[in-house]
């Protein structure tokens, strides 16, 4: 059996995990739904704001899916938390399941490409 995680571990893991979730579905919903009308994300289960460090805007379909995704992350029974894809209990719900993983790919690739140039920048300069 793994040993379980000190409480205050566990904290910071899941304040960086809903970060993260944020900021993923943050890039997402501004590289894949410019057309669409987005507003600030205000939960009454999450300090988005805080999470995030400033005001996050989505589309009417991101904003359920991050509402989903850190309810989810927040009340995960897991301990310690297994990365959600070799979890043997899949929380979410299947669409939610499906656009989370487009998400992290998508928005993965893109903090790569970023993270890359900064990289070439700091390197060249
Ligand atoms: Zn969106």
């Amino acid at each position: 059996m793994p040993t379980p995680l000190p409480d205050q571990a566990r904290a910071a893991q899941l304040e960086r995990d809903l970060r993260t979730l944020v900021r993923f579905i943050e890039i997402y919903c501004k590289g894949k739904h410019p057309q669409d009308l987005r507003k600030p994300v205000n939960l009454k289960t999450h300090d988005v704001v805080t999470l995030a460090g400033h005001e996050v805007s989505l589309c009417p379909e991101c904003q359920k899916l991050v509402t989903h995704a850190l309810v989810k992350r927040s009340t995960c029974p897991m301990d310690p938390k297994p990365a959600c894809k070799h979890c043997p209990n899949h929380c979410y719900h299947p669409t939610y399941r499906q656009k989370i993983r487009e998400v992290m790919k998508y928005s993965g690739k893109r903090m790569l490409l970023t993270a890359r140039l900064d990289y070439l920048i700091h390197y060249f300069f």
